[in-house]
């Protein structure tokens, strides 16, 4: 007997707990800022395409979802003709974004890519790119390629110990 009223004690207690299940979608869940979801390019602070079409990120791609084509303006500059990610491989490990020389493909903390067809998870360019910087609002590409930057700090060692 005692030991059945203990048994209602705990459940009515659990019953009684506030609950930590999220009504999504009503309620959209905190997503850490650096949260690899849904994949953009984005562009330089004077609106022009980071990407130079380099391939370095269809390279590093371990899934080989990447595909991305050359083109070549009369200036001599590289940029994309072609630039397609199968959201349907994609596995948002973020390599790309690390192999990126320029800022221009980046992972967004939006995870809502879900969809019926396997075909609409094949975004093309006008579908990756934004009309922002994304997370680098100063960072252009030209202005560091090929010139001497200020060495970084150097690290305290002593301070990341326990
Ligand atoms: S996040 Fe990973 S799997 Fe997805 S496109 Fe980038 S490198 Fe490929
Ligand atoms: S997104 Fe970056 S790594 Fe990929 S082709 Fe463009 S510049 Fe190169």
């Amino acid at each position: 007997m005692i030991g059945m009223l203990k048994s209602l004690w705990a459940v009515g207690r659990k019953l009684l707990a506030p609950t930590q299940t999220q009504l999504y979608p009503e309620e959209q869940p905190l997503l850490a800022p650096r949260y690899r979801g849904r994949i953009i390019l984005s562009r330089d602070p004077d609106g022009a395409e980071r990407c130079v079409a380099c391939n370095l990120c269809a390279v590093v791609c371990p899934v080989d979802c990447i595909e991305v084509v050359k083109a070549e303006t009369v200036e001599g500059r590289w940029y994309p003709e072609t630039f397609r990610i199968n959201f349907a491989r994609c596995i948002f490990c973020g390599l790309c974004e690390e192999a990126c020389p320029t800022a221009a493909i980046q992972l967004t903390p939006d995870f809502e890519l879900a969809d019926y067809a396997r075909a609409s998870l094949v975004y093309d360019k006008p579908d990756l790119l934004i009309a922002g910087t994304g997370k680098y609002p100063g960072y252009r590409y030209w202005d560091v390629a090929g010139k001497a930057q200020p060495a970084p700090p150097s690290v305290d060692v002593k301070g990341l110990e326990p």
